[in-house]
C-alpha cells in the first residue's frame, strides 16, 4: 500500500480514462490506470473509426494505442485489475482493486459501458466484421446495402431510421408486437418504403457469407408460430441496450435507474475528490470525441480541486 499512492487514480482505461490520464499528467499530476481488461475499451472492437474530429481514418485499435502511447510517455502508469470500489476518507480515497488497494487524492470513474450481447454463439466472431453495435459508427462502411436492426427502443428506432436513409433496405426485428420506443418515430418509420418490420421475432442463429469471413445472413424466428426465416444482410445493427457496471461505486457516486453514474457535463459526482468520464455517466451521445472530452473536464477538474488544497 505504501508505495501505491497517487494524485489521481482513474478506473479504466478507454477513451475516456486514457484521454484524463493525458490531461492529468500534463497537469502535473501522478496518475494510476486500472484497467479490468484491456487497454482502449469498446473502441478496439471497430476496424474502422471515421467520425473522430481531426482524423479522416483511423482502425479502433490504433486509435486506442495512440491514446495509451501518448498516456504512457507522458508517464502514466497502469495496472491490469478491476477497481471493485472506493472508500471516501474525506482528503484521500482508497481504491480497492482485485489484487491491491490504491491511495489517491481524487478518482476518476471511467468504466464505459459494455453492450447488451445477443448471447449467441457465433456473436464474437462476426463483431466487427458484419456485427455492430453502434450504427452512428459503422452505419456509413454499409451504405446502399441490406441491412437488419435488433431492438425495440429508441436507440432501435433511431438507427433504423438513419440506416434507412443511407442503406438499400433496413429489416427491423424486434422481440414485441409494440415499440418501446416513441410512437411517432415509428410511425415515420412505417412510412419508409425500404423498411421492413419484423415483429415478435428473435435472431437466433447468425451465418457467415460466402468467404466465411464476415456475417451474411440471420435467422429470426417468429415467436408465436415458431417458423424461421434467413434474411441476407450484410451488418446485423444490435441495439438492445447498454450494461454499465457501476454497483460497486454506489457508495461514492450515485447512480441513475439504468446504473449509470449520475453526473452532468461538468463530470462530478456527489462524492468531492471522485469524478465521472466517458459512456460509464448519464449522457445522450456516446461517441469517441464525448469520451475524451468528459477525460479532460474530469482530470481537470481533479487537478485544480488538488492544487487548491
Ligand atoms: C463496435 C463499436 C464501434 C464503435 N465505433 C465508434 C466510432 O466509429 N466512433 C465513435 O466515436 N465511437 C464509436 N464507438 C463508441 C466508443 O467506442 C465509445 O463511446 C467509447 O469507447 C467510450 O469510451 P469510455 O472510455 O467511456 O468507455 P469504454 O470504451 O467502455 O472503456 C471503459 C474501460 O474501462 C474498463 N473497465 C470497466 N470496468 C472497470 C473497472 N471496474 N475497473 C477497471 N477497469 C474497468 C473496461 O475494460 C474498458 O477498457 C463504438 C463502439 C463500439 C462497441
Amino acid at each position: 500500500m505504501a508505495d501505491n499512492r497517487y494524485d489521481i487514480v482513474i478506473a479504466g482505461a478507454g477513451p475516456a480514462g486514457l484521454s484524463a490520464a493525458i490531461y492529468a499528467l500534463r497537469a502535473g499530476k501522478s496518475v494510476m490506470l486500472l484497467e479490468a481488461a484491456q487497454f482502449g475499451g469498446q473502441i478496439v472492437n471497430t476496424p474502422e473509426v471515421e467520425n473522430y474530429p481531426g482524423i479522416k481514418h483511423i482502425s479502433g485499435f490504433d486509435f486506442a494505442y495512440g491514446l495509451y502511447e501518448q498516456a504512457m510517455a507522458l508517464g502514466a502508469q497502469i495496472a491490469f485489475e478491476r477497481a471493485e470500489s472506493v472508500e471516501d476518507l474525506g482528503d484521500r480515497k482508497i481504491v480497492h482493486g482485485v489484487k491491491n488497494d490504491y491511495e489517491a487524492g481524487a478518482v476518476i470513474l471511467a468504466t464505459g459501458a459494455k453492450n447488451r450481447p445477443l448471447g449467441l454463439e457465433a456473436e464474437q466472431r462476426f463483431i466487427g466484421h458484419g456485427i455492430s453495435y453502434c450504427a452512428t459508427c459503422d452505419g456509413a462502411f454499409f451504405r446502399g446495402r441490406v441491412v437488419a436492426v435488433n431492438g425495440g427502443g429508441n436507440t432501435a428506432i433511431e438507427d433504423a431510421a438513419y440506416l434507412a436513409g443511407i442503406c438499400e433496405k433496413v429489416y427491423l426485428i424486434h422481440r414485441r408486437e409494440q415499440f418501446r420506443g416513441e410512437e411517432r418515430a415509428v410511425e415515420a418509420l412505417r412510412g419508409r418504403g425500404n423498411v421492413e418490420f419484423v415483429l415478435n421475432a428473435t435472431v437466433t442463429d447468425l451465418f457467415p457469407d460466402e468467404a466465411g469471413e464476415r456475417l451474411g445472413a440471420v435467422e429470426v424466428t417468429d415467436k408465436n408460430s415458431g417458423e424461421t426465416r434467413r434474411l441476407d444482410v450484410a451488418c446485423l445493427f444490435v441495439a438492445i441496450g447498454q450494461i454499465p457496471e457501476n454497483s460497486g461505486f454506489a457508495d461514492v457516486a450515485r447512480l441513475d435507474e439504468k446504473g449509470y453514474i449520475a453526473a452532468g457535463e461538468d463530470c462530478l459526482t456527489g462524492t468531492p475528490g471522485v469524478y465521472t468520464a466517458g459512456d460509464c455517466r448519464t449522457k445522450t451521445v456516446r461517441q469517441l470525441v464525448t469520451a475524451a472530452s468528459d477525460g479532460a473536464v474530469a482530470a481537470l477538474a481533479a487537478a485544480s480541486m488538488l492544487d487548491a488544497k
